[in-house]
């Protein structure tokens, strides 16, 4: 049986100008897996999500997903970039998840989340609104079908947006801080349903400040801080026992 990881980062650079923000970044995933990412504001975890969809390049160093080398082709040993069309079928497999919802705010929560099999995929409109109301009943959104974000409160609008990420049935979700915007009341809810996603098996990266959520979800915790990966385990471990001083000195700032 094989059991290639689904994302495999190695070594993964990028800067911007002169600053370095990823300094060689090496991480695997595997099917299933669910790794919570946590560190300071500024240690490069949003730019290491948006390298694995390849929303940034990277300097050097390699990124697969699902086997495939995220952004580019190699030829011998030389990287050519892959074409828009190439790199938005790429992404069309990998959900995101924002802390600041990014929905459509002229189009209702089913609209939302029907946009993406639509357009991109050129669905059949009919199997897509019964997707579509199947994966917002999922997520507890059942009776607003029709509401537009404005009347939906933070975690009803994250929860959308996370049925709309699950609308393209991506084999791999990131979500980069999906609660740090919400009221403290409405952060369970959200975490309820990527809970739940993790139950059922979806592979998933999560940059949080939850450790909580980590702790008990989690597979892995990556402790990142400077652009490097400090330390990562399983999440108690790295919680109860910290080896590295920066990871104990963080810990005991969040916990
Ligand atoms: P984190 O998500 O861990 O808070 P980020 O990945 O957002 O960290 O940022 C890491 C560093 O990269 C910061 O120093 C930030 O200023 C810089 N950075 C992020 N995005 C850009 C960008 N588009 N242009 C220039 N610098 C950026
Ligand atoms: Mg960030």
């Amino acid at each position: 049986m094989t059991t290639q990881p689904l994302v495999v980062a190695e070594k993964v650079r990028k800067s911007y100008g002169r600053n370095d923000v990823l300094k060689g970044i090496d991480l695997e995933v595997r099917r299933g897996e669910v790794v919570c990412v946590i560190g300071p504001s500024g240690s490069g975890k949003s730019t290491f999500l948006r390298c694995i969809n390849h929303l940034e390049r990277i300097q050097s160093g390699r990124l697969w997903v699902d086997g495939s080398l995220v952004g580019y082709r190699q030829v011998g040993d030389r990287l050519h970039e892959l074409s828009e069309r190439e790199v938005s079928r790429q992404r069309a497999e990998i959900g995101m998840v924002f802390q600041d919802f990014n929905l459509f705010s002229h189009y209702t929560a089913l609209e939302n989340v029907m946009v993406g099999p639509l357009l991109v995929r050129g669905e059949p409109r009919e199997a897509v609104r019964a997707r579509a109301t199947e994966l917002l009943r999922r997520v507890g959104l059942g009776d607003k079908l029709g509401a537009y974000p404005r009347r939906l409160s933070g975690g009803q609008q994250q929860r959308v947006a996370i049925a709309r990420a699950l609308a393209m049935r991506p084999k791999l979700m990131l979500f980069d801080e999906p609660t740090s915007a919400l009221d403290p009341e409405l952060v369970g809810e959200v975490l309820d349903v990527m809970r739940d996603l993790a139950d059922e098996g979806l592979t998933m990266i999560v940059v949080t400040h939850e450790v909580g959520f980590a702790r008990e979800v989690g597979d892995t915790l990556v402790f990142m801080d400077g652009g490097v990966v400090v330390e990562s385990g399983p999440p108690a471990d790295v919680i109860n026992n910290p080896r590295q001083d920066r990871t104990k000195a963080f810990l005991s700032k969040v916990l």
